[in-house]
């Protein structure tokens, strides 16, 4: 991973899951690289779902102050964790928790994100979580995440 990165933390959003009453983690970060607005993305995780599995909208594009939604894309990531690995998918933003999330830019479906030129740009910030997931301050995600 880059040094270039900085992510800005916040406090994860912990409710009730609507569908089961399990723990539903929620995380909004800023991320800059080489000290200019990057990306912000979006992760949510149940602990009490059956398919462990962590989504995750990361916007790519302009962020800068005067900037619009028009220049950004939104990548949806679905993550499932193995004994061996993470194996992550992305899918149609448009089907994601976020669809509505206008300020993220464009949904992206399957296909476009597959063939996107931002598309490494997106997996790398995948790995700026996965070492997110892994900070203290977050361990009761990380618990429910496993690893
Ligand atoms: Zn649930």
């Amino acid at each position: 991973m880059s040094g270039a990165y900085e992510i800005e933390f916040a406090e994860p959003a912990c409710s009730r899951c609507a569908c089961c009453g399990g723990l539903s983690v929620r995380l909004t970060r800023f991320v800059l690289r080489s000290q200019e607005a990057f990306a912000v993305y979006y992760a949510s995780y149940a602990n009490n779902h059956p398919d462990a599995e962590l989504s995750l909208l990361v916007s790519l594009g302009d962020w800068g102050d005067e900037s619009d939604p028009s220049q950004r894309v939104a990548f949806y990531c679905r993550v499932r964790s193995t004994d061996e690995a993470y194996e992550v998918m992305l899918d149609d933003a448009a089907d994601s928790e976020w669809a509505d999330a206008e300020i993220m830019g464009r949904k992206l479906s399957r296909q476009e994100a597959r063939t996107h030129p931002q598309k490494a740009d997106a997996l790398e910030l995948w790995r700026l979580v996965r070492g997110d997931l892994g900070r203290g301050g977050e361990s009761r995600l990380r618990s429910n995440w496993g690893r």
